[in-house]
């Protein structure tokens, strides 16, 4: 881009203007400063070298891990003198998820006059449905719809009380049924679901199918042990709020698929990636149930709040929020590490905001607003327990005037690294900053002008954008308060070669560099908390905030 001499005239006023602001929390000796320099390298590397311990098991939700790193937090609040803001006077707001697993000896299938033995020939990938499901089938290619790319692979199928029939080479995945369509990547999730980008299983139900079979690929069938065993926790979903039911769904092998379409009068399926749907008729009977066995499992977030000083000001909170869950662990890995410690992912987030109220609960002075901790859970199952929070809150939220998110601040890339997977890695003194920018210009003011007048770290914003292709502003739990109306900002390290893997050790962080972000954000923190008035949200949001 070129530079122009007007813009950096604007800039340097603009430097100017806000400085003064800025030295209210960053200057040498304020209470603020004073507080976040009790956040050190040394403590946080304690609590993450526990809450990222083999012993917590990698955290999935649930877990008894992610129950014992939720007990070992509130033990600490409770220490330092928070006061818990969960439910019924305790720091955990308590998440109720419901647990199903297939059951096979309910289930059938039954093409013609053949039964199909259920794990060896198929299995159910989800919904359910205790009784026999018999109509006849249509085939519907992929399934896949995507407006913006033409994509719309039901577009001539009558679907009205039939059973789909999908197919589409690659791999599939459980919550999508398929794979996806060729040239379709993650950027192009954009827009309203449902609307702008439909997946098979929703799409089939919006056009009144009361079933699904989805036929193996070349690839699923070659993997069929691995892809027919269940995760543990399959599609729980949380009540109150989680209640949609899928399609009945079940997944066949390409044996029963040849059967199914041995005399039909067109066989597309296996010919091309995005087999244009066409008409299917067999005179075989085909029917299926798929039972299921539901448990009610619990989980929660942690909740803490650190009163203000200001008697009306300290109605109002700012918000700080990490998640404390990873994604488990795996026995069949490949690897003899068979646990995800998410030391980074969010190990990092949730000791950083840890540290950040133990260095409130010393410090001799307060921020004028009151200071709300909410550790997440099942955000790495899809934002859950912020969507729940934002939700069900256990505290007025209309009186959250930000929030301020930490998910990943851990690793750093260091000058030698030549590995490609570290490329888009932030340095030793630099962080990515996401949202500051789309929502306030207040708050987006207060972020970069605390970093100028304090550590200086460099600030990298190319991700601070609705259509960055990456799409991390709706990736993490800040979306959700977001979504309420809440300004948000979004620190985050990068993706690196250890990211959603086993070898996301606590050995592997850059202390130092978490010390700096981690006080650059308490400074922010009590510089919004001060603030006379709550930042305004003045931006053009994206569509995906305003629409829900
Ligand atoms: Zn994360």
């Amino acid at each position: 881009m070129k530079k122009n001499l007007l813009a950096v005239f604007l800039l340097l006023t603009f430097v100017f203007q806000t400085s003064a602001l800025a030295q209210t929390a960053a200057r040498a000796n304020s209470p603020a400063r004073n507080a976040a320099e009790n956040i050190t390298a040394a403590q946080l590397k304690d609590y993450l070298y526990f809450v990222a311990s083999d012993e917590m098991e990698g955290r999935d939700t649930p877990s008894r891990g992610l129950d014992t790193t939720a007990k070992f937090m509130g033990m600490m609040l409770s220490r330092w003198g928070f006061k818990p803001a969960g439910d019924d006077g305790t720091f955990y707001q308590k998440m109720a998820l419901l647990r199903e697993t297939p059951d096979p000896q309910n289930s059938r299938l039954s093409v013609g006059d053949q039964t199909i033995s259920y794990g060896e020939d198929y299995f159910r990938l989800s919904g359910s449905s205790d009784s026999m499901i018999s109509a006849p089938l249509v085939y519907g290619g992929n399934g896949w719809f995507f407006k913006a790319k033409g994509i719309d692979a039901l577009q001539n199928v009558d679907a009205k009380g039939k059973i789909v029939v999908l197919y589409n080479s690659g791999v599939p995945t459980r919550a999508f049924a398929t794979s996806l369509p060729k040239g379709i990547a993650q950027a192009d999730f954009t827009g309203e679901r449902g609307k702008d980008w439909i997946d098979p299983l929703t799409y089939a139900k919006q056009k009144g199918a009361v079933g699904v079979i989805v036929v193996a690929s070349n690839e699923a069938q070659t993997d069929w042990k691995r892809i027919s065993t269940p995760p543990t926790v399959q599609r729980p979903f949380v009540e109150k709020f989680r209640t949609e039911v899928s399609l009945p769904t079940i997944f066949i092998s390409q044996k029963v698929g040849d059967t199914l379409f041995a005399d039909a009068t067109k066989a597309p399926y296996r010919a091309t990636d995005s087999a244009a749907a066409v008409a299917f008729n067999t005179s075989k009977n085909v029917g299926f149930s798929a039972a299921i066995k539901q448990e009610r499992v619990y989980t929660q977030n942690v909740v803490a709040l650190w009163e203000g000083s200001d008697p009306t000001l300290k109605n109002e909170m700012v918000a700080v929020g990490a998640h404390y869950d990873h994604v488990g662990m795996n026995p069949n890995a490949k690897s003899d590490d068979k646990i995800w410690n998410g030391a980074d992912d969010d190990g990092s987030g949730t000791v950083s905001v840890l540290a950040m109220a133990e260095a409130l609960a010393k410090s001799p002075q307060k921020p004028k607003r009151s200071i709300l901790l909410v550790w997440h859970a099942g955000e790495e199952k899809g934002l859950w327990g912020s969507e729940y929070f934002n939700k069900f809150p256990t505290v007025d939220i209309k009186n959250v005037v930000a929030q301020l998110n930490i998910d990943m601040i851990g690793r750093s890339r260091k000058a030698n690294d030549t590995n490609p997977k570290n490329a888009n890695l932030s340095g030793e003194n630099e962080v990515f900053v996401i949202g500051s920018q789309m929502m306030s210009s207040k708050l987006g003011e207060i972020t970069k002008s605390i970093n100028d007048s304090f550590l200086k770290l460099k600030y990298d914003y190319k991700y601070d954008d609705p259509k960055d292709t990456n799409r991390f502003f709706f990736r993490s739990d800040h979306f959700n308060y977001a979504v309420n109306g809440i300004p948000i900002v979004f620190w985050f390290d990068g993706v690196h070669e250890d990211y959603h893997q086993p070898g996301d050790h606590a050995d592997k962080i850059d202390y130092q560099k978490m010390e700096k972000v981690a006080r650059t954000i308490f400074l922010t923190m009590w510089e919004v908390a001060d603030l006379a008035q709550r930042p305004a949200v003045d931006k053009q949001l994206p569509p995906e905030l305003t629409r829900r």
